[in-house]
């Protein structure tokens, strides 16, 4: 306290200083500058008359009134003994308060004064520029008999009413990123509840924000009778829902969730990308992929196992160093998991690149598979082409001579048999789309999904034996 008002003693004093060096510029020249920005302490502070205070309160609150009084003689009334001489030097004497006739005009005859008389009107305005938001800053004339014109003083109000529309806008915006951080109310609730229920112990902080979902780091506790692992982590799907429209076509033709899709809300339909990561897991899991146990699935938010350490994530491929060796055996570890997870899990990933593989006990860990289709969806192969390109080139520019081509990985990857010919890479993605087209065609005239896609000349021996895509139990 004490401090405070040595300081503020100090300003005043520094504000003393400026006030004559002020008056010392200008002196009589008829155009001033004013130092008033410069001065340390607010012209409220600098106030110790409680009277003054009361009566700049009261014109406040009745602008007319202030108007009438005029904008010179409001001025002063805010300032101090020691203020006001320094204004006095800008101020024209005040003008006569005038106080308005009822009938609207004063004076008779040649004297005769209208409430649209250009001065009243001109003072009336600028004491109503009292009225605007507390943020637009309208000065506070200097004692000066400001008159604004009409014309002026709308477009003031214009402006002041489209920037508060603008600081609203914005403020939205910023309400909205909450919901970005996808730690909306809803969340946090859902997220209370499962410490609550003892399913977490802790919810400590997070680990990665994308465009899609947040990564919570926890403690695990127990989930009927049964520990949850240690570390696990929440990814919360994000429940704006801007995003999730570009990827649509990830789930849209999903045939596992194709009669749902169409039937759900927008809001719901979030909540499908997080049970289609759990399902898509969990078909990994069973072919002893490595990636995250599932823990609990509760609406958007995943509960699963954490791949690293005392709080510290494992590194993504990209990050990580590894020596030649442990390169080159990260990719044929790839190589065989991209295989796995063809043939076994009749999943693509669709989103596999250096950013969702993780480099922990000298492993490569698969994450992030809410996007991951089966083969036959209508752009399967065309996702997994990306997959293909994406880890290919990864690994050739670390240096993995031993690193396939897109082309024979996608081969080696899909058992078909494209031909690679002249490496033209327009060519390759034709036949990849026309292959995908036929596995369509053939699936409207079945009018079953079949797994393998088949090409020309086998879907004609096939005719009659026609294997149904068999369905994951938890499906
Ligand atoms: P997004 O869809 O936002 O990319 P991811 O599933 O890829 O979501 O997760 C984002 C990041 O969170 C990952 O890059 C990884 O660093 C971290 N992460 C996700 N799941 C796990 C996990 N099970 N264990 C450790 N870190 C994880
Ligand atoms: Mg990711």
């Amino acid at each position: 306290m004490l401090a405070q008002m040595l300081q503020m003693q100090f300003d005043r004093e520094f504000d003393d200083q400026l006030r004559r060096e002020e008056k010392k510029f200008n002196g009589d020249s008829k155009v001033s500058i004013s130092f008033e920005n410069y001065r340390k302490v607010h012209p409220y502070e600098d106030s110790d008359g409680s009277e003054d205070e009361v009566d700049w309160q009261d014109t406040r609150h009745d602008p007319y009134r202030a108007g009438n009084a005029t904008a010179t003689a409001r001025v002063p009334l805010r300032r101090t003994a020691r203020s006001q001489s320094a204004l006095f030097l800008f101020c024209s004497p005040p003008a006569k308060a005038q106080t308005a006739p009822r009938r609207g005009f004063a004076g008779k005859g040649k004297n005769i004064t209208t409430k649209h008389d250009a001065v009243t009107c001109g003072r009336k305005n600028t004491a109503r520029m009292d009225n605007f938001a507390p943020e637009v800053h309208v000065g506070d004339g200097l004692g000066m008999d400001l008159k604004l014109s009409n014309q002026v003083f709308n477009s003031l109000k214009q402006h002041c009413a489209s920037e508060q529309r603008r600081s609203a806008r914005l403020h939205e915006k910023k309400e909205h990123s909450t919901a970005e951080q996808a730690v909306d109310p809803r969340t946090r609730l859902l997220m209370y509840k499962m410490v609550n229920a003892g399913v977490l112990d802790s919810i400590n902080g997070c680990i990665s924000t994308g465009k899609e979902s947040v990564v919570f780091h926890a403690n695990g506790g127990s989930l009927d009778e049964r520990p949850v692992p240690d570390e696990v982590v929440l990814k919360v799907f994000k429940t704006t829902l801007n995003e999730f429209r570009n990827r649509d076509r990830y789930i849209k033709d999903d045939y596992r969730f194709i009669d749902r899709f169409a039937k759900l809300n927008p809001r719901k339909i979030i909540r499908l990308w997080a049970e289609k990561e759990m399902h898509n897991l969990s078909r990994m899991k069973a072919a002893a992929i490595a990636c995250p146990d599932v823990v609990l699935l509760r609406k958007h938010i995943l509960v699963m196992s954490f791949i690293g350490r005392d709080h510290v994530p494992a590194p993504k491929l990209k990050d990580v160093v590894l020596s030649c060796d442990d390169m080159k055996n990260a990719f044929y570890q790839v190589l065989h998991l991209m295989q796995t997870l063809y043939a076994e899990c009749h999943l693509v990933h669709a989103d596999l690149s250096e950013y969702n593989m993780l480099w922990h006990q000298g492993k490569v860990w698969l994450i992030d598979v809410s996007q991951s289709v089966e083969p036959t969806h209508p752009h399967g192969l065309e996702f997994l082409f990306r997959d293909c390109r994406n880890v290919s080139t990864f690994f050739q520019k670390r240096g993995v001579s031993e690193a396939l081509g897109i082309f024979e990985l996608f081969n080696a990857v899909s058992g078909l048999n494209i031909p690679i010919g002249a490496e033209n890479e327009a060519e390759f993605f034709a036949e990849i789309v026309a292959l995908e087209k036929r596995n369509e065609d053939h699936v409207q005239r079945r009018g079953k999904k079949t797994f393998a896609v088949v090409s020309e000349e086998e879907e004609e021996d096939e005719e009659g034996a026609d294997p149904p895509l068999e369905a994951d139990a938890d499906d």
